[in-house]
């Protein structure tokens, strides 16, 4: 069987590109191995009509609409490889499936980095998050922390300040704010903390208070962290696509990446890291893997 399109990663651009073709009769394999960026949190906010929504119901729903299309297939396994063939391409699973198909459409997603800080991963998606457009309301006006070792928090700082004006930011040891991010954010009298963080105290999950080497310790209810995410496989990578700065595969306006025949949705393309976003980003590939097959087809 030569699918249209074989879909790597089920997240929301990925789930969206398989609805949008299923529904152009396009036959496609969603290949997926049931690991999305956000899978540690207990809801998720900001797409319209499903605000709040957890995250396994988010995906419930969506596995619900697509398997109305009968000329979608879904399979539950990692991609291991993509290579070009001679008109087509092959994925092949981890189990050693071969699959082979016009067109590959990458919604692989990114993975975050976090700081070095023991047990930082038992808070992540509770009370510490990537992103306040996601999470900030929950946190509102409480006393946060924002935590970055790898990159300078101040940006990350500038914009939790619109949730809380109560905010402490970290550095873990690192020096990483220039003089005049110091000044402007003492300006707005936003305490900064650059000696390294020891221990978080909290329980279940829910953070109470952060542990400094050498400099006491501070009550937070919550925050963010900053830092870069990479890419959460490096297919796109493997078939040569072009990765710009920020790690994102390099599209154009109708998520064509630099590889003719490979297109790229959500996280893996995107700098705006939203569900909404890439649910609109994949809708948006898929159109355009429509598209390019018509191209070939229409005499
Ligand atoms: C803690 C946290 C909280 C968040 N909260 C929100 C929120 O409230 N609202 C919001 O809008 N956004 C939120 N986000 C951002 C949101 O999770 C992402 O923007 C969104 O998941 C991106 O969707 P995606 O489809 O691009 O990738 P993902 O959702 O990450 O899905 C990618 C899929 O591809 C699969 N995959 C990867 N590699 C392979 C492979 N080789 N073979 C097969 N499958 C593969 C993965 O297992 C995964 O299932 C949050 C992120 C984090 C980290």
């Amino acid at each position: 069987m030569l699918f249209d399109c074989a879909i790597i990663g089920g997240g929301p651009a990925g789930l969206s590109a398989a609805l949008v073709l299923g529904r152009a009769k396009r036959k496609v394999l969603l290949l997926d191995e049931g690991r999305p960026r956000n899978a540690v949190t207990h809801e998720s906010h900001g797409f319209l009509t499903r605000d709040g929504v957890e995250p396994g119901e988010f995906r419930a729903i969506a596995y619900q609409e697509i398997r109305r299309y009968p000329s979608v297939e879904v399979q539950e396994v990692r991609v291991v490889s993509v290579t070009r063939q001679e008109g087509y391409f092959e994925a092949v699973t981890e189990q050693g499936e071969r699959f082979q198909a016009k067109t590959i459409l990458l919604a692989t997603g990114l993975k975050d980095v976090l700081p070095a800080i023991e047990g930082i991963h038992d808070y992540y998606g509770k009370s510490l998050f990537a992103c306040p457009y996601c999470d900030g309301w929950e946190r509102r006006d409480q006393p946060l922390v924002v935590i970055s070792d790898s990159m300078s928090p101040y940006h990350v700082a500038k914009v939790v300040w619109n949730w809380s004006r109560d905010l402490l930011v970290c550095t873990n040891g690192q020096a990483l704010l220039t003089a005049e991010e110091k000044e402007s954010l003492e300006r707005n009298k936003i305490q900064v903390v650059e000696d390294k963080i020891v221990a978080l105290v909290g329980e279940n999950g829910m953070l109470e208070k952060v542990v400094f080497a050498e400099q006491g310790e501070s009550m937070r209810t919550g925050g963010f962290v900053g830092g870069w995410p990479v890419q959460a496989s490096a297919l796109g990578a493997d078939l040569g696509c072009e990765i710009n700065a920020q790690s994102r595969l390099v599209t154009d306006m109708l998520n064509r990446t630099t590889v003719k025949g490979v297109y790229a949705a959500g996280d893996t393309a995107t700098p705006f890291a939203q569900l909404i976003m890439a649910a609109a980003e994949g809708s948006k590939a898929a159109a355009a893997v429509n598209m390019d097959l018509i191209e070939g087809e229409f005499l």
